[in-house]
């Protein structure tokens, strides 16, 4: 079926009313939770073949973590999809207002390769307790993961609604050329301006939930426990995570120990050789292969370094003596290479990170208030934490976007839902008495001088 005739199909479906009233959004967020539940195997075989991925890793950050976002709108659809009454001015009365959300219509949703269950249907959750249709494009590099879903998705949910189409650019090209009432992009600054491109052609607003370069800075409090922290949402996924830290901010005292420190995190993770760890990931394909090997010599390996090609497997390595005008820092790393960079203080960390693009995520490791509320108020940055990172995702409640080059936009929770609604307002006065009389022409004098007094 052309990119047309499925749009035209989905189109009916939503201007039929199917997808509107709240029992329908419930049965199919509840067939979705099914999907995840009963398919666990395949879902999660899926992710290991794509991306070596162990079970465990994706059934907590792809599988569970959708499951987690069906079962908090679940739980708030009433009240997201119940009228906000608004005050109506003296003057304007007797009427009533209110704010009521409306689903967009027929949503696009574009995924990336790395976590390309959870990138493709936790937006998922959104459009469909929002009330849409929609057409979900896998990522053609995650092809398991692409192929289960097309396999899957239509055993479970209204596929008079719910569309899977795999393919590549050519494929994404041809559905962007679409009018969709939304588009919800995740991957590349570069192809965020191609589909924002093609989006403008139609009006059509777009999410782009895109990456760059996550500081984490480490400034103070227990080294050791800070290493261990940002080991773990560096390495999930051989790194290859759009909030994983790029690239660490220290002090010249504590870099030494720090580097010692996270070396000593992987070997208890991972062991001494993580090549035959089974809960360590490999690399999507040999082009990112290549491309992360390259990006090495912008600094001095002090632990890990080691790779072979045909498994894919770079192991996780940090890095000191970092030269700041290299490829390293100068484009978004998404592998397992960790620089560590020496500023003074974190006065420094914080101009550092300012003279950069807005990050999608940045991060502060310190045990002291001052330094929390300093990089709180002048960080500027997608998202920020302290002393943890990537896992903030977890907590549905938060929003999850970029800001500036990081992205446009952000979904979760409730955020997820707005996302995919359009706000719509509604202003309702009874027929009777002509109280607005009083500001219809002609003006005279009288009117004049109530008027200046009343407003
Ligand atoms: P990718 O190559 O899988 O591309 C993403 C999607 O865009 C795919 O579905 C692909 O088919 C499509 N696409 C590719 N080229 C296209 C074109 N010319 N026209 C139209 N569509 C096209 O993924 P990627 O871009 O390599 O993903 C990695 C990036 O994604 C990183 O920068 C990462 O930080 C970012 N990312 C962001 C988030 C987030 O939630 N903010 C999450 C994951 C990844």
């Amino acid at each position: 079926m052309s990119a047309v005739e499925l749009l035209a199909d989905l189109r009916r479906t939503f201007q039929a009313g199917t997808t509107r009233p709240a029992g329908w959004r419930r049965a199919q967020l509840e067939a979705l939770r099914r999907l995840l539940t009963e398919r666990e195997d395949e879902l999660t075989g899926a992710l290991e073949e794509d991306l070596g991925k162990s079970r465990t890793e994706g059934f907590l950050s792809e599988v569970a973590a959708v499951r987690a976002e069906i079962d908090y709108a679940l739980k708030h659809l009433d009240r997201w999809m119940a009228r906000e009454r608004i005050a109506v001015p003296g003057g304007l009365r007797p009427a009533r207002a209110w704010a009521q959300a409306r689903p967009l219509g027929v949503v696009l949703i574009i995924g990336p390769w790395n976590y390309p269950l959870n990138l493709v249907l936790a937006p998922l959750v959104g459009a469909l307790a929002a009330g849409n249709a929609a057409v979900l494009k896998p990522s053609e590099l995650a092809a398991s993961t692409s192929r289960v879903l097309a396999r899957l998705v239509p055993q479970y949910l209204d596929r008079d609604a719910v569309a899977v189409v795999e393919g590549g650019v050519e494929v994404s090209t041809d559905l962007l050329a679409q009018p969709f009432d939304h588009v919800f992009y995740t991957g590349g600054e570069r192809v965020g301006k191609i589909v924002m491109k093609a989006a403008a052609e139609h009006l059509t607003p777009v999410t782009l939930e895109l990456g760059g370069k996550s500081p984490a800075v480490v400034v103070g409090g227990d080294l050791r426990a800070a290493a261990r922290r940002i080991a773990y949402g560096k390495f999930m996924n051989a790194a290859q995570t759009c909030v994983a830290p790029d690239y660490v901010l220290t002090t010249p005292a504590a870099a030494p120990v720090l580097a010692d420190a996270l070396a000593a995190a992987v070997r208890d993770f991972y062991g001494s050789d993580p090549r035959t760890s089974g809960d360590y990931g490999r690399i999507i394909n040999e082009h990112h292969f290549d491309r992360v090997v390259g990006l090495m010599d912008g600094g001095t390996v002090v632990s890990g370094g080691r790779h072979d090609r045909a498994d894919r497997y770079i192991e996780p390595t940090v890095l000191r003596e970092v030269d700041p005008t290299s490829a390293l820092m100068q484009e978004e790393i998404f592998g397992p290479l960790l620089p560590i960079l020496e500023v003074e203080d974190l006065d420094a960390a914080i101009r550092f990170i300012a003279a950069r693009p807005h990050p999608l995520a940045a991060y502060l490791f310190s045990d002291r208030d001052e330094h929390l509320e300093a990089f709180t108020e002048q960080v500027q940055a997608g998202g920020l934490a302290h002393n943890v990172c990537t896992i903030q995702l977890a907590v549905p409640g938060l929003p999850f976007g970029g800001v500036g080059a990081s992205g446009t936009g952000s979904y979760h929770g409730r955020q997820s839902f707005r996302t995919f609604s359009h706000i719509q307002p509604v202003f309702s006065k009874p027929t009777g008495v002509d109280t607005l009389r009083l500001a219809y022409p002609p003006f005279g004098p009288i009117k004049r001088k109530l008027l200046r007094k009343l407003l």
